[in-house]
């Protein structure tokens, strides 16, 4: 830019940090960390990002708005790229149970387990109370940073339902202000009340069709595993979605080694979540297809999974890897910072790893890295502010939220409590 150009003008300023982490890699750093940076923002958009110097240059700030970060550190905002946030009820009891009990034990016991459980206790619960419920859940994801946020159907299996889990995720976007992606999965197990079959003809004759033509979602996903859908039927219901414009992700390999990753990449899968029981090769052929690796380490936690998901085999295999919470009533967590503290304890993960696949991975898994996951030029102005001096600080304090400032789309956020 010659001197003589007309900068842009920024309305907002956010200085005073001690560190931004851009989620970019810059001289040999995974994070693009800049000491003392600083970021400008018009409207929606993020317009510079650098030191004061450059930000001088690049933007005429004579007229922002300042926030002050108050020595802490700058953050793209959380993208949650696996939720089942809509949810009726609690398995608190079952939860409780297998703590000391095996899963047949529970059974005997007459305590409701399971996404059956669950479906039954959606289906009872009335709309507006699914709403309250779900925007309380909303805001505390919110409130720890994640300003896009995937949501799924899946505990209606049945039409009414199904729809009433929808159009709570569209309701939700206008109660808070985080994004929230909706995602149709009909296909997370089959209603007790019809066979499997049956079922089948209605997901794809009656429900993936309407859902596309009332907009109800961007995404079609399938829980592929021993137990749930086979292979056939979930490119049934995959080739369905994608005939009606619902772009693929698959549940995949979470409890049995499925070969479901051929078909991910025939169909061009946006992602494929769980892995498990995903091969080595498999995942090589998957990163070469450009299909995103979305890991769920509170899933494998809170079940105490007996082969949690291998990150750094998806690392090393050259797939993007993404964190998500899986916020379902299996693994009640909102929090992408509890999700980064398992991913790098138990997973195997770099701090500097989970954060890019909370981040810009999670995004990708979202269709979404040209608009959200890092700190750029042209990008929404997403960010976090922390109370803390430097990056490391996150992970190591491993129960925090030091979040003091939100700013979505380029609007500061009072903090819902
Ligand atoms: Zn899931």
């Amino acid at each position: 830019m010659t001197s003589s150009a007309p900068k842009p003008k920024a309305d907002l300023l956010i200085s005073g940090a001690a560190e931004v982490l851009t989620c970019v890699a810059a001289r040999g750093d995974p994070l693009g960390r800049i000491a003392r940076g600083c970021v400008a923002i018009a409207g929606d958009r993020i317009i510079a990002v650098g030191s004061a110097a450059e930000i001088s240059s690049a933007a005429d700030i004579s007229a922002a708005r300042v926030i002050d970060a108050g020595g802490g550190v700058l953050a793209p905002g959380f993208v949650d790229c696996h939720t089942h946030m809509v949810f009726g009820g609690s398995r608190s009891a079952e939860y409780g149970a297998k703590m000391t009990r095996t899963a047949a034990e529970v059974a005997a016991m007459g305590i409701p387990a399971g996404i059956p459980a669950t479906v039954a206790m959606t289906r009872s619960t009335e709309p507006g109370r699914l709403v309250t419920e779900s925007i309380d859940r909303l805001n505390r994801m919110f409130r720890s940073g994640s300003t896009t946020i995937e949501s799924k159907s899946g505990y209606g299996l049945n039409w009414e339902h199904e729809l009433k889990q929808l159009e709570t995720s569209r309701r939700l976007s206008q109660a808070c202000p985080a994004d929230i992606v909706s995602t149709f999965l009909g296909a997370h197990d089959f209603p007790p009340e019809i066979s499997p079959d049956q079922y089948m003809d209605v997901l794809v004759r009656e429900m993936i069709p309407r859902v596309a033509e009332l907009k109800l979602a961007e995404f079609c996903d399938v829980y592929c595993d021993a137990g749930y859908y086979s292979a056939g039927q979930t490119r049934r219901i995959l080739e369905t979605g994608l005939a009606h414009g619902l772009k693929p992700k698959i549940h995949a390999d979470a409890y049995s080694e499925t070969g479901i990753a051929s078909l991910a990449i025939e169909l061009g899968a946006v992602s494929m979540d769980h892995l498990n029981f995903t091969t080595p090769s498999e995942m090589k052929r998957l990163a070469e297809a450009g299909v995103v690796g979305v890991g769920l380490p509170a899933l494998d936690f809170a079940v105490n999974h007996p082969k949690p998901f291998d990150a750094r085999a998806v690392i090393e295999s050259g797939m993007t890897l993404a964190l998500a919470t899986n916020l379902n009533p299996a693994n009640w967590t909102e929090t992408m910072h509890f999700v980064m503290v398992l991913a790098c304890r138990r997973h195997g993960l770099s701090s500097e790893e989970a954060m890019l696949a909370a981040t810009l991975g999670a995004a990708k898994a979202l269709c979404r890295e040209h608009d959200i996951g890092s700190l750029q030029p042209g990008k929404l102005a997403d960010i976090q502010i922390w109370a803390i001096p430097r990056f490391e600080e996150f992970v190591y304090r491993l129960d925090c939220n030091p979040i003091v400032g939100l700013i979505k789309r380029g609007r500061e956020i009072a903090l819902p409590r």
